[in-house]
């Protein structure tokens, strides 16, 4: 078989194990380093991978060679907990954080989650995807392919559903893949402080709608002292599951009120956060094959000292991932790499460990583990490059981005340091004429002809 793409010469390629489940506990600690390696592509697809020269039956005239000595490659970094889509910013909690204010008092002043929803209900479709779309690339930057995006800024059906029609769009429109998930479960809007069970009721009659109108995947609910009490969340997410949707539950975070047990309870995918998980609810989460979807950017963020005790959940054989959290609040970040940098400085996780969890794990806390998170035959090409001559240089070396080519679906969508192919805007957005303006100055100028433009091309020449 020719092979479309080579990359070759690389120092390393991180090759988790491909288990058909989440890796746990001792398993994380596993993978192969193929040295000198390189990778195939064919279709979109990883069509194989080794060390040395690159196989003679692997090359044909067509076969577009690209080497990357001195680099080391991973597959796609996959974000697996966002809070991607909202209106405005946050930074004037930033003086009140540095004088000690706590996240939960913000909240109580009607800062917090309430004054992102105020933003993100007056901000419009366009105006969501436009600032969407600029935190994804900058998610791209740093090697990421597939980003989980949820909602839970518009507290009403409305405005959740302008979130997740963003999600959607960006999805279909960009390079990287968006997997969505429905949290109005988020905060108690202020006009049903007195009746949250009003609200939760309220909640729980969105879900046919949200399968319906196929906007999520998942459902989410924040479990946490002043927010969603553990009978609240489980209410509303088994009656998520009856409407098949997937769940998740921030559980865990801040004060340890019972979210854990209704996530084994309900078998859910993933536990978000855990910061304060004891013995027994790490116990309950490994037995029940829930993933824990740590986020040790925010404790940095919230500058707070309870990282989640992600080594002693490895040795109760928990499967884990790292996530940044990346939200307007708690966690304004796009670099998965430094909440990584965090797992290993903070959290004492070793290299293979954190990449592990954010590949092929993260890959099935967003159940896409069929498709992404390895580099086993026949998955999506997806691969992250980075400048380094091994993988623990990647977190040694911090806080500085050293990703510098980016593939989804074998096409190169980040080329050093520079986005190429980030958009896969169609008709609907870009004018024909427009079209033929761009692709002359592209040609003038040398450089690459973004590949929309080139099916926009076709679509005119087949009409
Ligand atoms: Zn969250």
């Amino acid at each position: 078989m020719i092979a479309d793409k080579i990359l070759y010469n690389l120092n390393e390629i991180f090759c988790p194990n491909d288990l058909d489940r989440p890796l746990r506990g001792a398993e994380m600690k596993e993978a192969t380093i193929l040295k000198n390696g390189y990778i195939a592509i064919y279709g979109g697809k990883i069509y194989e991978i080794g060390e040395g020269d690159v196989p003679e039956d692997l090359v044909g005239e067509e076969t577009e060679m690209v080497e990357l000595s001195g680099h080391v490659a991973t597959p796609g970094l996959i974000d697996c907990h966002t809070h991607l889509v909202y209106g405005g910013s946050r930074e004037n909690e930033f003086a009140k954080k540095l004088k000690g204010v706590s996240y939960l008092e913000i909240l109580e002043q009607g800062g917090g989650i309430l004054s992102t929803q105020k933003a993100t209900q007056k901000a419009s479709f366009d105006e969501l995807f436009i600032k969407t779309k600029k935190l994804l690339e900058h998610m791209m930057y740093h090697g990421v392919t597939t980003v989980e995006a949820k909602s839970g800024y518009g507290l009403d059906w409305e405005n959740e559903k302008k979130q997740m029609e963003v999600v959607k769009s960006l999805n279909e429109n960009m390079a990287v893949d968006l997997v969505s998930t429905f949290m109005a479960a988020h905060a108690i809007p202020t006009e049903y402080k007195e009746n949250p069970d009003a609200f939760v009721a309220e909640v729980i009659e969105m879900l046919p709608k949200v399968k319906e109108e196929n906007l999520a995947e998942f459902c989410d609910v924040f479990c946490e002292k002043g927010v969603f009490t553990a009978e609240q969340s489980y209410m509303i997410l088994k009656a998520a599951q009856e409407h098949g949707l997937k769940t998740r539950i921030h559980a865990d975070e801040i004060e340890s009120i019972g979210g854990v047990e209704v996530a084994a309870k309900l078998k859910c995918t993933s536990a978000e956060h855990l910061m304060v998980a004891g013995d027994k609810e790490i116990e309950l989460l490994a037995e029940a094959g829930v993933i824990g979807n740590l986020l040790p950017a925010t404790t940095f963020s919230l500058m707070a000292e309870s990282y989640a005790p992600a080594r002693k959940m490895l040795d109760k054989g928990m499967a884990i991932t790292i996530t940044t959290d990346s939200n307007p609040g708690s966690c304004p970040t796009a670099n998965l790499q430094f909440a990584m940098q965090l797992g290993a400085f903070a959290m004492k996780l070793e290299p293979t460990e954190i990449f592990n969890a954010v590949t092929i794990n993260a890959a099935h806390s967003v159940c896409r583990a069929d498709k992404i998170g390895s580099f086993k035959k026949g998955k999506n090409a997806d691969i992250a490059v980075f400048e380094a001559p091994n993988l623990e240089y990647l977190l040694y070396f911090f806080a500085t981005n050293l990703c510098t080519h980016v593939f989804k679906d074998g096409t190169l969508v980040v080329e050093e340091r520079q986005l190429r192919n980030a958009d896969l805007f169609r008709e609907e957005f870009f004018d024909i004429n427009e079209a033929h303006d761009q692709k002359d100055k592209a040609k003038k100028l040398k450089t690459r002809i973004p590949m929309y433009l080139d099916d926009l091309m076709r679509a005119e020449e087949n009409k």
